[in-house]
Order: C-alpha cells, then structure tokens, then sequence
C-alpha cells in the first residue's frame, strides 16, 4: 500500500514532515537505519507505521517512564490498541499478565533497566520481534549528555534477538555520538537520515548582565513584552518558583512553575492548562518539555546557563514548532558556570560516599554467583540521590565478581565517576565558549553538530545584528507598563533576594 494512504488512513495525517519518509522508507526496505530528526518532527511515527507493516511485533526501547506513557496513549488515541508498556508503573499482577500474554501485542515498549532482567528477556525472545527500536539513542554513547550505563548494554541485547532490524532515534547527537551508538549496537550496514539541526525560524539571543541579582528584572522586562507563549528554564527549582509567583504576583501574566518536586497531578495539571492556552508562561526546570507538542511556543528564555549544548538545543527547540518566529534568549553573567558546575558534581556519588558504601558491603553478601545484593538502606543511610544510587547500583550488581574484588570493583566506580565528571566539565567549558563568543551563534552550534550553514537567515542571532524588539506584540508601549511596575518588582526583588541563593 501507498505509504501516503496508510499516514491518512491510520494516523489522519495529510503529509509526512521532513524526514519521516526517508526513514520508513529505509526501515521497510529492511536497513538498519540511524535517524536525527529535530525534537517535535515526529520520530516516533518512523517506527508506528512500518510496524503496521511489518508482521512481527515492534520492541521500543524508551528511557524515560514519562514518554513510554505519553506514546501509549498516543497509539490509543488513533486507535491501535495492541501496545503496552513493561516498566514500574504495571503492578506485579499486571506485569504477570502481560508477560503471559505478550504474543497479543503489537508495540512493546520496555525500560533498559526492565529489558535486562532475565526473565523477561526470555519471554521476549519468544516473539519475534520485526523492528527493534532504541528511542533517544545518544543514551548508548557515555559522549552523550544523557548517558544511561543500561543502554550501554543494548548492543547485547539485540544480538539475543538474532540481529533483528533496528532503528536508532535520536534528535542531537555530534558525530562521535552517532558513530558510538553504530559501533554499541554492532550495526555495520547501517542507513543513517541525518537532517540539519539548524531551525531558521528561531532567532538566537545572548544578553550578558553585569551582576545575577539584575536577571529577575530583566526577566519581567522580557516577558511584559515579548509575544507569548513562552518557558523559561531554571537550574534551581525554587528559583523556577520564585520567577512564577513574581511574574503572576505583579499582573505581568499567568505563570505557574513546573519542576521534578511537584507531584506528578500537579505536573499534568501545569503542563494541560500550558497546553490549552490558559497559562502564558511556565517557569521551569529541565523536567519539563520530553513530549510536549505545543506549536505556538514564542519564546524560550534560559535564565541560568544549561549543562551542555545538546540540553540547550533541546530546550530551545521547543519553541516556534509552527514555524513562525520566535526567539531563544539566554541571560548569562560571567561565573554562571559556577552552578551547572556544582550541578555536575552533585549528580555523582563523591569519594567519601564510595568508601562509605564499600565498607558497609561486607563478604556475606557475595552471594554465591558472585553478585553482590545492595540493601536500599543504604541509599538513604549514605545520602545518595537516586542517580546516583543507579549508577552505584549498575556497577555493584553487574560486575563479575568472579573475576575482580570489592577493592577493584571500588577503584573502578572511582575511576568512572571521575570519567564523568570531566565529560560533564568539559560539556559545561564547550556551552561557556558557545556563550562568550564573538561569532555567529548559529554557525557555531551547528558546527559542534559537524555541520556546515548553508543558508544564512536574515534573522538569525544577536552577533549578526538580531533585535529583540522583532519579537514583541506590536502595542510594546508595554514600556509605561514595565515603567508603572518597575518600582513594585524592585521593592519585592529585594524582599525575597535576602534570603534566594543559586542554590535549590
Ligand atoms: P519527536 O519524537 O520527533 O520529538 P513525536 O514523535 O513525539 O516527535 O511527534 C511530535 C508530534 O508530531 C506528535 O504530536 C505527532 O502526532 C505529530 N506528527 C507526527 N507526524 C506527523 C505528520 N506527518 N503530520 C502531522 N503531525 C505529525
Ligand atoms: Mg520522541
């Protein structure tokens, strides 16, 4: 069948965007295929619709809960009902039943963590499985901002299914990214779509303040003014929070925070009333944005500096979906990187906490296949985050103790971390340069992406002459109104600056 029809007919889509196509095209051909398409262009129907097409069931490796449970209710929503999501939001029982029953399903969507527990990967590989589909890709490369030691594993993995065709997705990746997730997965034929990560339609702006204490203005000022919808992003939660209140207190517009400590009815809440026009603005940490499809996003303001270019492409690219025009502004004052900094090293279990742990491991718990059990006590009792406990816990409960000892075991966790936390430094060092540099914004992004501009915009970023007053609602007398309120926002500034660090 045309593949044109079956877009219609199955998804009610008039036309395929950029790049889809090309991918299903390559997957139906039966190619392993790499595929970079900017966040928002529909990765995910280059698996849903060669999956229709295709006879046996489709496996999608997702690394996060959030967006397996988004692509389930949208399968739903177009009427496919043979999908289900094998993570830690199925109750034991319904876990059972789908694991007896999995045969009656067409799309699977499993965790790394879930994939790799034996039972179920033998249940697995009973099916057969046509397309076996690793969303967020650059996961796999520990290159990759987001690298997940699960997904390390997943070359693996695949060869336990017999090689089955495979579709790694991905929206940025530099190129040793790209070349790391082909070599993890063992795929040597390998088609890969690369399209531009270049969005013409999203002007870049870098406005450097003298001191952090100006930046809560500066945001008010921006907001009263500029077209929205918009979102800014926040290191630190309760800044998010304090920018939200200040905004909504001060009659500038309707603005809620949204961040990983709201629960998670708040969250949906937050991001439907964004989602349906009734809040101008969210102010918000990284935790939002996976998954949201908002087209008329106008402008995207980062309010402190993010931890590498990949997050900040990601979080910019939320913006102008529609195409239209719309702005990325970044506030930066010199010794921003302080925080992303701090950020880093939190994220990962320091020397002390290793030692701690390793003298809390005792012998007796070797079992006998020489792995190791770690009590979740002690997460609590050492002070780990939960990423940090994950990454504590990949190590310990995968390595071969057979082979090596607790001291090598505890070396080798050192040796990791402190892998990481140069990557990382290096990652924040790359998005300071980005930051401070003289040069075409959009020039320069695209070759951290080893590309090449090709067609200049006329609107492109603050170094090639761009204006914010291109991006405001054209009755920006709004000026009287930042006036009125100028002294209102300076009183409560000071009020709550007394006692708001960089800090959460
Ligand atoms: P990505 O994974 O690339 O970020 P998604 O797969 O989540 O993107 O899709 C983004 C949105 O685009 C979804 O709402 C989806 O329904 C929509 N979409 C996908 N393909 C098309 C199409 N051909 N025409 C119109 N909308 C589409
Ligand atoms: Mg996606």
């Amino acid at each position: 069948m045309e593949l044109e029809k079956v877009l219609k007919e199955h998804f009610g889509f008039q036309s395929f965007k950029t790049g889809q196509k090309e991918v299903i095209t390559s997957v139906l051909s039966g190619q392993h295929t790499l595929a970079m398409l900017p966040t928002g262009t529909g990765k995910s129907l280059c698996y849903q619709l060669p999956g229709l097409m295709l006879k046996g069931q489709v496996l999608i490796i997702s690394p996060l809960l959030s967006l397996m449970q988004d692509q389930v209710e949208h399968f739903k929503k177009f009427g496919e009902k043979r999908v289900i999501a094998l993570n830690s939001f199925l109750s034991a029982d319904e876990r059972q039943n789908a694991l007896h029953q999995l045969n009656q399903y067409k799309f699977i969507f499993i965790s790394p963590e879930m994939l790799l527990v034996p039972f179920i990967l033998r249940k697995l590989q009973e099916l057969t499985i046509s397309l076996f589909v690793v969303d967020e890709a650059h996961c796999i490369s520990q290159w990759g901002f987001d690298f997940r030691p699960d997904y390390s594993k997943l070359g693996e993995v695949r060869k336990k299914f017999g090689n089955p065709l495979t579709l790694a997705l991905t929206a940025t990746a530099t190129k040793k990214v790209r070349e790391d997730i082909i070599r993890s997965l063992d795929l040597d034929e390998i088609n890969k779509i690369e399209s531009t990560i270049d969005r013409p339609n999203i002007g870049f702006y870098v406005k450097e303040l003298l001191d952090y204490r100006e930046k809560q203005g500066i945001v008010c000022e921006l907001v009263a003014n500029l077209k929205k919808p918009g979102i800014i992003y926040f290191s630190s939660k309760k800044m998010a929070e304090q920018m939200a209140s200040l905004l909504a207190e001060k009659g500038i517009c309707s603005a809620m925070a949204y961040h990983g400590g709201l629960d998670q009815n708040t969250r949906i809440l937050i991001q439907q009333q964004f989602l349906y026009g009734q809040l101008d603005v969210i102010c918000a940490t990284s935790a939002f944005g996976m998954g949201i499809n908002k087209e008329n996003i106008r402008f995207i303001i980062h309010y402190h500096m993010p931890m590498q270019i990949e997050s900040y492409l990601q979080e910019i690219g939320r913006a102008g979906r529609d195409g239209k025009p719309s702005i990325a502004i970044l506030l930066y004052t010199p010794g921003d990187e302080q925080l992303p900094l701090q950020l880093a090293e939190s994220e990962l279990p320091s020397e002390l906490q290793i030692d701690w742990l390793f003298k809390m491991i005792d012998e007796k718990q070797i079992l006998k296949d020489g792995k190791i059990t770690l009590d979740i006590k002690l997460m609590d009792l050492g002070g780990f985050s939960e990423i940090q406990w994950r990454i504590i816990e990949d190590f310990v409960i995968n390595s071969p103790l057979e082979t090596i000892s607790l001291k090598q075991l505890q070396i080798l966790i050192k040796e990791f971390v402190q892998e990481r936390l140069t990557i990382k430094k290096n990652n924040i060092y790359r998005m300071k340069k980005w930051v401070e540099s003289k040069f075409c914004r959009r020039e320069n992004i695209l070759h951290y992406f080893d590309e090449t501009l090709l067609n200049r915009v006329n609107k492109c970023c603050d170094i090639c002459g761009l204006q914010i007053i291109d991006y405001q609602t054209s009755n920006s007398s709004n000026d009287t109104f930042v006036k009125k309120t100028e002294q209102n926002w300076k009183e409560y500034l000071a009020k709550i600056l007394i006692n708001s660090e960089l800090r959460e």
